[in-house]
């Protein structure tokens, strides 16, 4: 939102016209205002800014793009596009023409987000006006729009809603489109609510923005492990971890590095994620359920099977089948970790046997933030001035992950019934160190802090 203080008595309308901003820091000493200038200012103006606002200015150069940056600090972002609409007319009442504008606006705003490498744009409505937050490295961060953003609010949800596809006429059921921009995949739902219509903007990788194996941050013995595994002719694979691990990034990323231009790979979602170019993609929906659509590929001659996620018993012994019958099954499920997702496809209904002999392998992962290298260690800790990391302390992710191969001895416990607590002990002993133990080791070599580690980890470290 926009914030009084950091105008410093210089309003929107006075700065876009002179080109000028509060400086940074927007100190008033001596009563004198620093501003920056995008162009050379004569007296003659410097006096008119002055008598305008009644404030006293000291001005200093600064380029255009340190100024366009400093204007969406001050003043919100997109704030000069939304300028461009003051003059119009209140919103109508049901079509509302896109203008110049809001137009921009929404490019900026949609830029903005890329640029902070967000997985996820919302815009919120609500009593107060239109939120606007984007989802960095697995949060939501506010972005700093307008002040007057409210008198836009239905024509930037329209707006959005014509570039995907959709009628701009608010809808009283929610609505899905797309957009493709700049070779970029947008996901767009909107959602009717109380206040208006919410949307939510999904900003899909590209499918050449995938990591290899190796680049996932895996030692180079597991990343040997999981090239392995991809060359497997039949079993079953299991990613897990909970929503937002990474899960289904690691399953793509083992079919784009892993399986040869020689094999057949089809994949079974609810919805398509990540446009991949060498697969068959199906989406499942209200008429095409996930058992039907797995029934269907079986009869395309895959080699390699993915299926999104695996939720009902019969699709879930479909799976199973498949990967008996010379086919290799990935797949994900939302669970804490490896014996959780034993006893979750054991409760599917999968057969003790039949799972034991089919389970190649099972992958747990979480992500966690890595500490921001720009501000730590530089004296100020994490500070807000920080351009990299906005304040938040942290930069990109980094991810954690245990490869349990299932051998002899996990296949024994899987067919004779031993309880889950048992399957886990076995695994922290004898496979690779626990996600516990690799975040704890994060931690302590300062690639994160404590904090993250217990956010992620969901307690407090000892
Ligand atoms: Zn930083």
């Amino acid at each position: 939102m926009h914030h009084p203080d950091r105008t410093r008595g210089i309003p929107r309308a006075v700065a876009l016209h002179y080109s000028v901003a509060p400086a940074v820091p927007a100190s008033a000493e001596d009563g004198v205002v620093e501003v920056v200038a995008a162009e050379a200012l004569v007296p003659a103006s410097v006096a008119e800014i002055e008598q305008l606002t009644g404030v006293r200015i000291r001005v200093s150069g600064v380029s255009r793009e340190g100024y366009q940056a400093r204007l969406a600090q001050v003043y919100g972002i997109g704030a000069a596009a939304i300028e461009e609409d003051r003059a119009s007319p209140p919103p109508g009442e049901a079509i509302l023409p896109p203008e110049a504008g809001v137009v921009r606006f929404v490019d900026e705003i949609i830029a903005e987000a890329v640029r902070r490498g967000a997985t996820d744009l919302h815009l919120e409505p609500s009593v107060d006006g239109l939120r606007i937050r984007l989802r960095v490295d697995g949060l939501l961060q506010a972005v700093q729009a307008p002040h007057d953003l409210t008198a836009h609010d239905r024509r930037i949800v329209a707006r959005i809603k014509v570039m995907a596809g959709l009628d701009s006429t608010p809808s009283t059921t929610p609505r899905d489109g797309a957009i493709r921009r700049d070779g970029r995949d947008l996901r767009i739902s909107v959602l009717p609510t109380a206040a208006g219509e919410a949307v939510h903007v999904r900003i899909l990788p590209q499918w050449g923005d995938f990591p290899t194996v190796e680049e996932l941050g895996v030692s180079p013995d597991r990343g040997r492990m999981l090239r392995n595994l991809m060359r497997m002719r039949s079993g079953l694979v299991v990613a897990c971890g909970p929503t937002g691990s990474g899960k289904s990034t690691t399953l793509h990323v083992l079919l784009r590095t892993g399986v040869p231009s020689t094999e057949k790979v089809i994949t079974v979602e609810d919805p398509v994620e990540f446009r991949i170019p060498e697969a068959v993609q199906v989406e499942v929906s209200p008429v095409l359920t996930f058992a039907d659509a797995l029934r269907a590929v079986l009869r395309h001659d895959p080699d390699v099977i993915l299926v999104g996620e695996m939720r009902d018993a019969e699709s879930a012994r479909i799976a199973l089948q498949a990967s008996l019958t010379g086919h290799l099954v990935l797949t994900s499920l939302h669970t804490d970790d490896e014996a959780q997702a034993i006893t979750r496809l054991l409760t599917l209904g999968m057969d003790r046997p039949l799972l034991a002999a089919a389970l190649r392998a099972l992958i747990s992962q979480r992500l966690v933030r890595r500490g921001c290298r720009a501000c730590q260690g530089t004296g100020f800790s994490h500070s807000s001035q920080c351009e990299v990391c906005r304040g938040s302390g942290y930069r990109g992710r980094v991810g954690l992950f245990r490869v349990t191969m299932v051998r002899a001895l996990v296949r024994q416990m899987i067919e004779g019934g031993s309880p889950e607590e048992e399957i886990r002990e076995h695994m922290d002993s004898a496979g690779e160190p626990s996600l516990h133990a690799q975040a704890r080791r994060m931690a302590d070599e300062g690639m994160t802090t404590e904090a993250e580690i217990a956010r992620v980890m969901g307690l407090s470290m000892p």
